[in-house]
């Protein structure tokens, strides 16, 4: 494989950019190689500056549910564009994202759109503390929320990668109301509303965590946190950045049946532009400004184009017969590969991660004790087999509607020949 052109843009964009990159994971650090500079993507595949063509198991973490460049999502994002790219004003596709987003997550009764992930939940939360006048919020040991100061605390993803435990630049004062718990130990939540029972302003949580590598729910763990936030008076917020569209079209939340007060959504909510959302129960969302005194406002929230790709993709999801089922059938293929190449494997439809342990990962400690240098020559096996998937053993494999069964085949085959 030749990476010539882009080690060359790599030694440029390190002048320029910290790491040469936007956003940490994408250097690729954890994995030994130098970054690729993408070119172009269609359907399954991405190419590289080099010419190097891959089947893509990243699809930008999550938003290409239906493949990179599908047509009819450019093509509405095209037409936007020539009516004008921000207007800071309102217009009517406003009005139909949310419904389209409200009739597929009911518990949401309004929302607001933001511009990204990390803005949604930190609005989120300051809902939730503005409405219940609590100030502590209980997150989760290796879920990751955004980059927002309050929730860099052992978060997972790009943090875990290069085992950041909390952020640098983050004061004390502002994760002093962020209380840790371990994902899938009720004990661990049930000791802090012992604890701090009529302070807790909400609970957070990835209904499936998928920034540790994908680590399922336990049965009954999510019924667990809705009883316990309710008896408490505390709000329950499902972070649905990557399962929201993705575990069904009514995400995790219609997936495993539990309804939150508060829900957030970004990736494939956009259709690959930059786009997120959060919303809730109605009396929730009266909190925010102008009806009430939550502050939360964005110069491009609600961005026309974005907001026209948002409707695309939800229209889309909507259309494509057994989608979902499609998606599970394809991504259960790749499990099981896995599983007889002698991986462990966690998958939740069409999310997965191979963990490099013998033992079976349901927690934060127990993925931080993968062995990473044997992920990192997996991950370099399946480059070197034209597949691309995360540089990362902290994050999930994404399959996608594009993914043929000819891909699916080249990729069976590659991790069948790992050792
Ligand atoms: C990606 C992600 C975020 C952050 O979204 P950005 O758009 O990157 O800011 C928040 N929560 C979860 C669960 C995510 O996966």
């Amino acid at each position: 494989m030749k990476t010539e052109i882009s080690e060359e843009l790599y030694e440029k964009a390190q002048r320029f950019m910290p790491g040469g990159v936007n956003s940490p994971v994408r250097a690729c650090k954890a994995v030994g190689t130098v970054p690729l500079f993408i070119d172009r993507a269609k359907g399954s595949h991405i190419w590289d500056e080099d010419g190097n063509e891959f089947i893509d198991y990243v699809c930008s973490w999550g938003p290409n549910i239906l493949g990179h460049s599908f047509e009819p999502i450019t093509a509405a994002v095209k037409s936007s564009c020539d009516k004008g790219l921000t207007f800071g004003a309102c217009h009517k596709g406003e009005i139909e994202l949310a419904e389209l987003i409200l009739k597929h997550f009911p518990s949401m009764e309004m929302l607001r759109l933001v511009n990204s992930g990390t803005e949604a939940v930190m609005s989120a939360i300051r809902s939730a503390r503005g409405f219940t006048g609590r100030e502590k919020i209980v997150k989760f040991e290796g879920c990751y929320h955004g980059h927002s100061d309050g929730l860099l605390v052992k978060a997972g993803s790009g943090l875990m990668t290069q085992a950041i435990p909390s952020g640098a630049g983050v004061t004390e004062g502002c994760v002093k109301d962020t209380l840790l718990a371990v994902f899938n130990s009720e004990a661990s939540v049930e000791e802090l509303f012992e604890k701090y029972g009529g302070e807790i302003a909400c609970v957070v949580v990835e209904p499936c965590a998928a920034n540790m590598g994908v680590v399922p729910p336990k049965q009954g763990f999510l019924k667990f946190l809705r009883e316990i936030t309710k008896k408490h008076g505390a709000l329950l917020i499902f972070d649905e950045v990557i399962t929201g569209f993705r575990l069904s079209i009514g995400g995790a939340q219609s997936f495993y049946g539990i309804t939150p007060d508060i829900t957030t959504l970004g990736k494939i909510v956009g259709g690959g532009m930059p786009l997120a959302a959060y919303g809730g129960r109605r009396e929730i969302m009266e909190c925010i400004a102008p009806l009430g005194s939550v502050y939360q406002a964005g110069t491009l929230s609600g961005n026309p184009c974005a907001v026209a790709a948002g409707i695309a993709m939800i229209k889309q999801l909507e259309s494509i017969p057994d989608l979902y089922k499609s998606l599970d059938s394809k991504a259960k293929l790749l499990e099981t590969a896995m599983k007889n190449a002698g991986l462990n494997v966690n998958r939740c439809g069409s999310l997965l991660t191979a963990f490099f342990t013998d033992k079976s990962v349901e927690s934060y400690d127990e993925a931080r004790c993968c062995d990473t240098e044997k992920y990192a020559r997996f991950y370099r096996h399946l480059l070197n087999s034209g597949i691309y998937t995360a540089p990362s053993q902290f994050e999930a494999m994404f399959v996608s509607f594009a993914h043929t069964d000819e891909d699916i085949e080249r990729t069976i085959e590659a991790i069948s020949s790992f050792s």
